[in-house]
């Protein structure tokens, strides 16, 4: 912005020091035309007039130079307006890019959401309504993890190892019976893999 900013300025300062040409130009054509038309007799009036044409002519010289310096100029900042518009573009391209690929991995996420919700609401549905209630209520209390797998006799919800007296409950009780971690009081769930 502040390069066009300074083209656009530089296009004004252009556009003033050709009319200032103009103007100059204009009045010795005037003077010019004085001169030719045989209107002025006065030997004094007719020197006047002829070095009035002569510094005119310096004065559009000059002139004529600031032009050239101001054009010179403006070519600068628009070579910088192209070359920064340019890396505009190649930015935006990214941004484009980026916003497509968060889009794309954003509804990734919203289907598989959508599928394990679905998926949960069928488990929910055989899970006995006294123990579901148990396992809302402790996710509730335990940042969102209301169940642990058991492994190498681990709760993997706390990271604690069981005790030795606990294993052996554990390994004790019936396969339908609800067994917790005594330390973290969320309900393990045993496999293969418990170590028991
Ligand atoms: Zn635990």
């Amino acid at each position: 912005m502040a390069a066009q900013t300074e083209e656009s300025d530089t296009a004004r300062e252009q556009t003033k020091a050709e009319q200032d040409v103009d103007q100059v130009r204009q009045r010795a054509a005037r003077d010019q035309q004085r001169l030719d038309s045989g209107a002025v007799t006065s030997p004094k009036d007719l020197e006047n007039l002829q070095k009035e044409i002569v510094s005119l002519a310096k004065r559009q010289g000059d002139l004529e130079d600031v032009v050239l310096e101001v054009m010179e100029r403006r070519e600068t900042t628009q070579d910088r307006v192209a070359e920064l518009t340019e890396r505009v573009g190649a930015v935006q391209g990214r941004i484009d890019d980026a916003t497509a690929r968060r889009n794309a991995a954003s509804e990734e996420i919203d289907a598989e959401a959508a599928t394990v919700t679905k998926e949960r609401e069928v488990i929910a549905g055989v899970v006995p309504a006294d123990l579901l209630k148990l396992y809302d209520k402790l996710r509730e209390q335990q940042g969102g993890i209301g169940a642990a797998k058991l492994y190498a006799r681990t709760c993997q919800g706390c990271r604690q190892e069981l005790a030795i007296t606990e294993l052996a409950e554990v390994r004790k009780a019936a396969p339908d019976t609800v067994v917790r971690c005594e330390n973290c009081r969320r309900i393990l769930v045993r496999t293969a893999e418990s170590g028991l």
